[in-house]
């Protein structure tokens, strides 16, 4: 006889109590998702079922290169901009005119 179960993927942690904020929360054994509030002593459920696509999803973000150039053109330095050499956004070299 084994008392311990086997991992279940898809039980979530729950933060606070949905019926009384209470924090004090414990598995229980009714369910493989159960949780018991230690201070309403409410014995409940909380399942993950998946996740919808957002209705409008986001624009790509920039890369580090693209947003330090877009930057600096923002806020007026040409300078450094000059610098910033051609390549594919891995290496880039900035020299300084002191
Ligand atoms: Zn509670």
């Amino acid at each position: 006889m084994s008392l311990r179960r086997a991992p279940n993927p898809n039980r979530n942690f729950p933060t606070y109590c949905p019926y009384c904020a209470g924090e004090d929360l414990y598995p229980n054994e009714e369910t493989d998702f159960a949780w018991k509030c230690g201070e309403c002593l409410r014995i409940f459920e909380v399942k993950f079922y998946g996740q919808d696509d957002p209705a409008v999803s986001h624009a790509p973000a920039k890369s580090t290169e693209e947003a330090l150039r877009d930057s600096l053109a923002r806020n007026g330095h040409a300078a450094a901009l000059a610098g910033f050499s051609e390549t594919d956004g891995n290496q880039r070299k900035v020299t300084h005119n002191a």
